[in-house]
């Protein structure tokens, strides 16, 4: 496993678990609201050690409840059920942050895990101006149809921005509630940790405030933790901890 970042516990990640999240390298997609763009290339500089990780997992059973694979794209690397089988032996519970751009490899992933956090961004043909892959729309609602179908318990979120106009939004939020979506999380986009000193060339999106009236499935929260720069292996908690309020992979 190609892993760029750790965060040994979170409460957030995973619903009603303590987590560790462990990041992965590499997405094929390249949205312009990406916060995590030091986890993009397939090969990052500074990786952590697969095998150093499982011993420290392996010395926090009884503390951690679950194991959370996020990225990046966690179903970009080849290996990910091998990882997730040693973490489930470790008696973790296993869960998947994903934007679902591999579907046939999530449909084979499925089986192993026990909860899934799904990305849907926007409505599909909408996607490739965000993504910039063709077809990455298609990939991603594939996915949720393979969720739904699956019996898992699972989340769907999408990033709000500028990106997303209000009435888009709406439309996406009724179409996910025609397919009854039964946990859908808005969360507000934010700049990668670059661009965080320049929030001027963020202005807030006209639809962060907006609400759906009627969709008590739907929050605008902030879903998941985040790595802040290639994540040192295993230091203190205080150092890669969650910081504040982070957009979806
Ligand atoms: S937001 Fe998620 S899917 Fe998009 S580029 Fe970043 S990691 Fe990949």
């Amino acid at each position: 496993m190609r892993i760029g970042g750790f965060v040994p516990f979170t409460s957030i990640d995973y619903p009603g678990e303590l987590a560790a999240v462990v990041f992965c390298q590499g997405c094929p997609w390249r949205c312009g609201y990406c916060h995590n763009p030091h986890l993009l290339p397939a090969r990052g500089s500074e990786l952590l050690d697969w095998e150093a990780l499982l011993e420290v997992l392996h010395r926090r059973r009884g503390l951690l409840d679950a194991v959370v694979f996020s990225g990046g794209e966690p179903t970009l690397q080849g290996d990910l059920p091998e990882a997730v089988r040693e973490v489930k032996c470790m008696g973790f519970r296993v869960g998947l942050h994903t934007a679902g751009c591999y579907p046939r490899r999530l449909a084979r992933l499925l089986p192993l895990l026990d909860w899934v956090g799904l990305d849907i961004k926007d409505l599909p043909e909408h996607y490739p101006a965000l993504t910039g892959v063709p077809g990455s729309g298609e990939r991603a609602w594939e996915s949720l149809e393979l969720l739904r179908g699956s019996g898992l318990p699972f989340e769907v979120r999408t990033t709000v921005g500028p990106h997303l106009p209000e009435a888009r939004l709406r439309r996406l939020v009724h179409r996910l509630r025609r397919l009854e979506i039964s946990h859908h999380r808005l969360q507000p986009m934010r700049p990668p940790p670059s661009e965080e000193s320049n929030m001027a060339a963020w202005s807030p999106a006209p639809s962060t405030s907006w609400k759906p009236a009627s969709a008590p499935t739907s929050s605008v929260a902030d879903s998941h933790s985040k790595p802040h720069g290639p994540a040192p292996p295993f230091s203190s908690a205080g150092k890669n901890a969650p910081r504040g309020p982070s957009s979806a992979a």
